[in-house]
């Protein structure tokens, strides 16, 4: 009752920067926070780790990731990881708002593939949360860019969380979690909040590859180290 009661004084009062609380012209993060989120510098291109001179780094030459590209702009760690979470587990519309608001001017000259598509979540983890994040950022962006969004991609298998599992225990999990039920567009960009280790947005590129989409690009709000 009184969680649901802050949630709706918290939506009624969008003039609020979600970083510190204090008013701010529609809601977005005052410069102050941010200046506090640790935006990746010269990322490579291909896997989005810093300083790379937007140049594909070593490890991407030695061995390329399935997707095309990857369009990150924070570090998962500090007031991006808090408002990240604000975002994804309180259903703190503001904060990611805010985030998403930044992440769209931080990329000025990105292709824009045929369509958006958000990381499916399981429905009986989305029923018990009420909320995919993933699907919110896509439609954000779809509805900023005038790109239509793509439906074509169920999770069909319930996975836990893939941190502190080994990359054969990953893969494991992973295996026919997802299923298309439509053919997917020509190119794709695949939305998520946070790359962890990369192994769901992996597996999804290849099953789109594999069903005829010729470009992937992964567009996330933050990353943590791969
Ligand atoms: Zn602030
Ligand atoms: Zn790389």
């Amino acid at each position: 009752m009184l969680r649901s009661l802050i949630q709706s004084l918290r939506h009624a009062l969008p003039l609020l920067c979600p970083g510190c609380l204090q008013a701010q012209r529609n809601g977005a993060l005052c410069p102050v926070c941010e200046s506090y989120l640790a935006t990746i510098d010269y990322p490579c291109p291909s896997c989005g780790a810093p300083g790379s001179s937007f140049e594909v780094c070593g490890a991407c030459l030695k061995k390329p990731p399935p997707w095309d590209s990857l369009h990150g702009a924070w570090h998962f760690e500090g007031l991006s990881r808090h408002l990240i979470h604000q975002f994804k587990y309180q259903h703190n519309i503001a904060a990611g708002r805010a985030l998403v608001m930044l992440w769209l001017a931080h990329q000025t000259a990105l292709f824009k593939p045929d369509a958006v598509v958000a990381v499916p979540m399981h429905y009986r983890k989305q029923q018990q949360k009420g909320f995919n994040q993933a699907e919110w950022l896509a439609r954000q962006i779809g509805a900023h860019w005038s790109m239509p969004q793509w439906h074509g991609v169920r999770r069909i298998k319930a996975t836990t969380a893939l941190e502190g599992l080994d990359k054969g225990q990953r893969k494991q999990m992973l295996s026919d979690a997802f299923r298309l039920t439509d053919r997917p567009p020509r190119s794709v960009a695949l939305v998520d909040d946070v790359l962890t280790s990369g192994a769901t947005a992996a597996e999804l590129t290849r099953l789109l590859k594999r069903n005829g989409t010729q470009f992937v690009s992964i567009w996330i709000l933050a990353r943590t180290p791969l």
